[in-house]
């Protein structure tokens, strides 16, 4: 069968897996890609250049054109939108099944099967479905009782049940070979290690993921206590290495970013890969982690090992926020002391910071000052990461938000069926104006913050003036700050995205130029030969 996964923006890891998976089976993948260039909803948002620059009428050409037996859409809710367009358009030139999976669909099969455009839902994992399903679709009867994925049968909703997690290691490599037209792969080699989270944010995807525990419960190697457990599992370093060291040799990359949502959470694992990733690859990596899974023997090894970078989801530095919002344990002086591990051997890091959190409006400005005066207060410290709360249907957040009555009932449906973009480095679903004009001031002062002068820094707090520099344009002034933080701090990865924005641009200009031409686009040769067949059978008559 072919199959033709659809993406925006960036390079999909759970594609990739499906992708190979499917390939051992015998089926044909194929991809179509949307760099969505200043509309990718991860960092850059421009609403005029993203339509000088729009490719999604290539894309959907693309997609009529690979003739496929099935599409799949991975969606996240800030893509949803987006996806049951394209999905809508591809349906007027061919009648193709379409299936949807990720994040939003997991969270909400119902009202995502209600669009026309979608005909099956995706659950959690989706390569074992996916393989009976193009199976039965082969034997010529699409089955509908596979479990993970939900159907619509006569126009009501069959949701079969779930299957039980299946192990990580079972699954092949990723297919890189499906994006390497679209990303560099050798600029930057994405990849992971781990499966879930030993943790369940509120706000975050794990919070409605089927829990495999409850009760009090105590994460191998992590001094955290909680009480839903969602699958984590993480790959043995064995497997992990012969990942890398064969791509290394395919791909030549000369950086890895690590996605895993915690990658230190097992300090024993975290040791042995980076003793034996020094060794076998040695090119610089960044992770993403947690402050609780972050020690000095940790700090020491990923530094050792060519780590340039410690991502770190910290989210907010009101305590009882963190307790009864986010639901997290973690106090701040665990929370100084992830820092000082990489201040003592010198790595740099990142905060995650969420601004318009519940609660942190009783006593905001005392909140956010704590934040400043820790974040000030360390020394490798080299980005701080803004983000505006957004809150995503069906997380334990939704309901926090809706209890505290910060969302209305129209804002609930809107958040529900996805129907807003809720950028979260652009307001959110943060509504509140008071909160928002204070928060922009520490927005731009926690962005300025890694590379002042402590002189100047201390001069700000001192006259206040850091509450009077919120009247900057927002998402400019944002993203002009994290240029020059890149430029300061020669970070690798901002260097490549500025150079794969050119890439990407050099190449939508020409293919542009190229479409301007004749008429290439198969959707619209395919609909002008379908107008003209039904015109010249509606002249027969
Ligand atoms: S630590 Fe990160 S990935 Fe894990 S639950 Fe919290 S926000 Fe989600």
């Amino acid at each position: 069968m072919n199959i033709t996964f659809v993406a925006m923006g960036s390079e999909l890891l759970g594609v990739e897996r499906m992708s190979a998976f499917l390939k051992q089976k015998g089926h044909k993948v194929s991809l179509a890609f949307d760099p969505a260039l200043f509309a990718e909803r991860v960092y850059i948002e421009n609403p005029y250049f993203a339509k000088l620059f729009s490719t999604t009428q290539e894309t959907i050409d693309e997609i009529v054109s690979q003739k496929p037996d099935i599409v799949g859409f991975s969606v996240i809710a800030d893509i949803y939108q987006w996806a049951l367009y394209v999905a809508t358009e591809v349906k007027k030139h061919i009648d193709v099944p379409v299936i949807f999976g990720g994040v939003m669909p997991m969270s909400n099969p119902e009202v995502v099967l209600k669009n026309d455009c979608v005909d099956i839902v995706c659950i959690d994992d989706g390569e074992h479905p996916m393989a009976e399903l193009l199976e039965s679709m082969e034997r010529g009867s699409m089955r509908t009782n596979i479990e993970n994925l939900c159907f619509k049968e006569n126009g009501v909703i069959k949701k079969n049940p779930q299957r039980a997690p299946i192990p990580i290691e079972t699954y092949p490599m990723f297919d890189k070979s499906l994006f390497e037209d679209v990303i560099p792969i050798n600029q930057s080699y994405l990849t992971i290690a781990s499966k879930g989270c030993p943790y369940v944010c509120s706000f975050c995807s794990e919070s409605f993921k089927q829990p495999i525990h409850t009760g009090s419960h105590n994460e191998e190697g992590s001094a955290y206590t909680t009480n839903k457990q969602t699958h984590y599992e993480f790959k043995s370093v064995d497997d992990f290495m012969e990942e890398l060291v064969l791509m290394h040799k395919r791909y030549n990359y000369t950086l890895v970013e690590f996605w895993d949502n915690t990658f230190t959470a097992r300090k024993d694992w975290t040791l042995e890969f980076c003793e034996r990733y020094k060794k076998e690859v040695g090119v610089p990596f960044k992770i993403l982690t947690h402050p609780l899974c972050m020690d000095e023997d940790i700090a020491q090894a990923l530094k050792n090992a060519g780590c340039y970078k410690v991502q770190f989801g910290v989210q907010t530095m009101n305590e009882e926020v963190r307790t009864l919002i986010i639901k997290r344990t973690e106090n701040n002086r665990k929370v100084a002391n992830a820092f000082a591990c990489l201040d003592k051997v010198e790595l740099g890091y990142s905060i995650d910071h969420i601004f318009g959190l519940p609660g942190e409006e009783d006593n905001m400005k005392a909140g956010l000052d704590e934040a400043l005066s820790y974040y000030k207060n360390t020394k490798n410290l080299i980005q701080i990461n803004t983000f505006w709360l957004s809150i995503w249907p069906k997380t334990e957040m939704f309901q926090i938000a809706r209890d505290r009555g910060m969302i209305d009932d129209a804002e609930a449906e809107r958040i529900e069926n996805a129907l807003d973009d809720n950028i979260y480095f652009d307001l959110g679903s943060v509504q509140d104006k008071e909160v928002i004009k204070l928060c922009e001031n520490y927005q731009i002062m926690f962005k300025l913050l890694p590379f002042m002068p402590e002189l100047l820094v201390n001069f700000l707090i001192k006259t206040g003036l850091y509450l009077h520099i919120g009247w900057m344009p927002r998402m400019f002034t944002r993203r002009l700050l994290d240029v020059a933080t890149t430029l300061v701090n020669h970070d690798y990865k901002g260097y490549q995205y500025i150079r794969y924005y050119l890439w990407q641009m050099t190449k939508v200009v020409k293919s542009k130029i190229r479409h301007k031409l004749p008429n290439f686009s198969p959707a619209r040769r395919l609909a002008e030969s379908t107008t003209v067949g039904l015109m010249t059978d509606s002249a027969d008559k």
